[in-house]
C-alpha cells in the first residue's frame, strides 16, 4: 500500500472488543505470568513490555507507522524532538568523539552542541550549509556523526543528502538528518543515503499545537543501542500523546497538501511585493537551491521566509499588525503563525552571529496554516501596507 494509505490503516492488533479506533494504554507496567516469565522478561530472553518507561503499545503504533514511512527498519519515540536529538547523540557517542554538523541547525541542537555534550568531551565542528568540500574536510578520525537538518529551521537552506551520503559511506560516518520541517511525505532522507531521521513530533506530525514529542528512525543495529540508552535514562513519550500523534498520522497527507498549496500561494504573491527584499521557499523556481529541492522534495513545506526592507524595527512593526496570525514559537500548526527570529529566538545574538546561521534582522519565519487563503493574504498584505 502507498505511505499515505498506511498513515491511516496500520494498528496494533484489536482487543476482544474489536474497536476500530485504537485504545489507549494507560499503564505504567505488565503483569508477569508467573516468576519464570517475570525472570525470562527481565533476562531479555523473552519478548515483553515490563514497564512503561520501556515499551508501550501506543507508542509502538506510532513507532512502527513513522517507520514504514521514512523507509527505516524500526524506530524509538521519545516525550520531544530535543529529547530524540539528545537520546541519539547521548545513545551512540562517547567521550572523544567528534560530531560534524551543518551551521545553520535548530537553537536548542546548538545549545545541545555548543554547551552540553562538551561536557563529557564530545565537540562538534560546523560547516556552512552549502560548503560540501568543507564537510569533508572537517571530519577528523575522532568523528562518527554527520548531522544536519533540511529545510533549515529557519533560513530554509536545502542540503543536498546524495552528495552528503556520498561523503559519509566514504568516511564511514552516520549520516543523521532531522527531517522536522518536511515530514515523511514531502521527503525521506534514508531514500538518499542517511542512516537516522530525526523527527520533532510536535511540528506536523501532530500538527495541531498539542503534545511534544519526537523519534528517531534507523536500523535495528543503531536503534538498539538508542533503546540500551533511553531505557535507563527516560526520556520516554506518553502513551497518550503517542496516541495523539498516531492519530495525527491519519490526516497528516491532506493536511500537508493544504499547507503546501497554501504556502506555495503566499510565497509567489510575496516575491516582487515593494515592502520585501527578498522571498524564500523551497519551491519558489528563484530559491537559490532548487535543483536539489526538486530532486529530493515532493512538495515545498507550509513554512515561507521572507526579507523585510527595514530591518529589525520594520519586522517587529509587521509582527504587530497582525491579526490572524498567532505570535507563538511552535510551527506546523493548522494555525499560521509568524515570528520574527532576530528579535525573539535569537535576539541574544549580534547581528554578525545571527548573519552566520542565516538570520538577518528582517527575517520574518510564516508557518503558514490551513485558514482559507484569502484569510490568510488579507492579514499579511494589510501588515504589510
Ligand atoms: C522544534 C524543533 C526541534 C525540537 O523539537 P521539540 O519537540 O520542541 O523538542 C528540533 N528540530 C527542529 C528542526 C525543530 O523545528
Amino acid at each position: 500500500m502507498e505511505k499515505e494509505t498506511l498513515a491511516i490503516r496500520l494498528q496494533n492488533e484489536r482487543t476482544k472488543h474489536h474497536e476500530h479506533s485504537v485504545p489507549l494504554y494507560l499503564t505504567s507496567s505488565y503483569v508477569f505470568d508467573d516468576a519464570e516469565d517475570m525472570r525470562a522478561q527481565f533476562a531479555d530472553e523473552k519478548e515483553g513490555e515490563i514497564y512503561s518507561r520501556y515499551a508501550n503499545p501506543n507508542v509502538q503504533e506510532l513507532i512502527d507507522k513513522m517507520a514504514v514511512l521514512e523507509n527505516a527498519e524500526t524506530g524509538w519515540a521519545t516525550a520531544s524532538g530535543m529529547a530524540a536529538v539528545f537520546t541519539f547523540f547521548g545513545a551512540l557517542l562517547q567521550s572523544g568523539d567528534h560530531i560534524v554538523s551543518a551551521r545553520s541547525v535548530f537553537g536548542s541542537t546548538h545549545r545541545l552542541f555548543t554547551e552540553i555534550l562538551p561536557k563529557w568531551g564530545i565537540t562538534t565542528t560546523y560547516v556552512d550549509f552549502d560548503d560540501y568540500e568543507g564537510f569533508e574536510n572537517a571530519i577528523t578520525p575522532a568523528t562518527k556523526i554527520l548531522f544536519l537538518e533540511t529545510p533549515s529551521n529557519p533560513g530554509l537552506d536545502i542540503i543536498d543528502l546524495e552528495k552528503i551520503a556520498s561523503i559519509t559511506k566514504r568516511h564511514s560516518l552516520l549520516f543523521a538528518v532531522d527531517n522536522c520541517f518536511a515530514t515523511p511525505l514531502l521527503q525521506r532522507p534514508i531514500d538518499f543515503g542517511a542512516d537516522v531521521t530525526i523527527h520533532s513530533a510536535t511540528k506536523y506530525i501532530d500538527g495541531q499545537g498539542r503534545t511534544l514529542g519526537g523519534l528517531i528512525l534507523s536500523s535495528v543495529e543503531i536503534i538498539e543501542k538508542v533503546k540500551a540508552f533511553a531505557r535507563h535514562t527516560g526520556p520516554a513519550l506518553s502513551p497518550f500523546n503517542a496516541w495523539t500523534l498516531s492519530k495525527s498520522l491519519e490526516t497528516l497527507d491532506v493536511r500537508m497538501e493544504r499547507h503546501c498549496k497554501n504556502a506555495l500561494e503566499i510565497a509567489t504573491r510575496l516575491e516582487g511585493h515593494e515592502a520585501i527584499e527578498c522571498v524564500k521557499y523551497p519551491f519558489l523556481k528563484s530559491h537559490p537551491q532548487y535543483e536539489i529541492v526538486i530532486k529530493q522534495m515532493k512538495k515545498g513545506g507550509g513554512i515561507v521566509s521572507f526579507e523585510l526592507k527595514g530591518g529589525l524595527e520594520a519586522g517587529r512593526k509587521f509582527l504587530d499588525q497582525l491579526n490572524l496570525f498567532s505570535l507563538t514559537a511552535n510551527l506546523g500548526d493548522t494555525r499560521s503563525i509568524a515570528t520574527h527570529p532576530a528579535s525573539t529566538t535569537h535576539s541574544k545574538l549580534t547581528s554578525e552571529q545571527r548573519l552566520e546561521v542565516g538570520i538577518t534582522d528582517g527575517l520574518v519565519r510564516l508557518s503558514i496554516g490551513l485558514e482559507h487563503i484569502d484569510d490568510i493574504w488579507e492579514d499579511i498584505h494589510k501588515a504589510l501596507k
